[in-house]
């Protein structure tokens, strides 16, 4: 129960790693705040697990890309539950294709959900923790931002600039007892990961050390030790946890 009476934000809660994360946290004592976009279904029974835990869950649908929705959702956390301690910038997307045939919207899409997504909420979570002189962030990076696929250039480039901006963010934030850091996952069985785990299996598993893709609980664990009270020594840092992709 290290997490028992913080509260954490998760973006992208009602599906996949986001859900994983959340109930992780819950299961180790924390309340949650969880965002998603649309997936009300899907986030309504992630609430419904969390409450059987015993913590408290409220549930902040929003499209973070939206520039307005970081700020209002992390005033709504404020004001439902008076704190936040742990923010979890997990929400995320895809839109692969080779850079020719990519269309401006492609690229914007990516950026807004990945890269300025999480800037925005950071920008609006910090407030509260530097005043409570705590925080833990995480931010759900790739292995594409260190070993790019094929039509993943926009996907690559808005992961890279989320791994540079947490190291930018644990130098701004130390001081104040705010540590931030990224984990990049490899291949995770998701939904996100349908089509490539489908058609490109034969390329990946050569590329994979470990020869089997993860389950989101993998990427949960690292994350609740990175956002725990636990870590008291660990900021800026990128932990991959990608069966050792990053080494082919
Ligand atoms: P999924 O597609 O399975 O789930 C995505 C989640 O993010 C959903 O809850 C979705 O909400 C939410 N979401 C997407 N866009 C927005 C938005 N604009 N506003 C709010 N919520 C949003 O993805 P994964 O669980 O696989 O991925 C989670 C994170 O992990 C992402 O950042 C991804 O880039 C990263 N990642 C995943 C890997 C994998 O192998 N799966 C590998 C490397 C990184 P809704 O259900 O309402 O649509």
């Amino acid at each position: 129960m290290e997490f028992a009476g913080q509260v954490a934000l998760v973006t992208g809660g009602s599906r996949g790693i986001g859900r994983a994360i959340a109930v992780r946290l819950a299961e180790e004592g924390c309340d949650i705040a969880l965002n998603y976009r649309s997936a009300t279904a899907e986030a309504e029974q992630v609430a419904e697990q969390i409450a059987k835990l015993g913590r408290t869950v409220e549930l902040f649908q929003g499209d973070i890309a939206d520039p307005e929705v970081p700020q209002q959702v992390v005033s709504g956390v404020r004001a439902s539950f008076g704190r936040i301690d742990v923010l979890v910038n997990n929400a995320g997307i895809t839109r692969d294709e080779l850079l020719v045939n990519q269309s401006l919207k492609d690229i914007e899409d990516v950026l807004a959900t990945n890269l300025v997504a999480p800037m925005l909420t950071v920008q609006a979570a910090a407030p509260a923790m530097l005043r409570q002189r705590y925080g833990r962030i995480v931010n759900i990076s790739s292995s594409a931002a260190s070993k790019p696929g094929r039509g993943q250039s926009n996907y690559a480039a808005a992961k890279g600039g989320l791994e540079a901006f947490t190291k930018a963010m644990a130098v701004e934030l130390a001081s104040r007892g705010i540590l931030v850091n990224a984990v990049a996952p490899g291949v995770i069985n998701t939904d996100m990961t349908d089509t490539i785990r489908s058609h490109g299996e034969d390329e990946i598993m050569s590329r994979l050390l470990l020869k089997t893709y993860a389950e989101p609980e993998t990427i949960a664990d690292a994350v609740a030790y990175l956002a725990s009270p636990r870590n008291t020594y660990t900021t800026g840092e990128v932990l991959h946890i990608d069966g050792g992709l990053k080494m082919a």
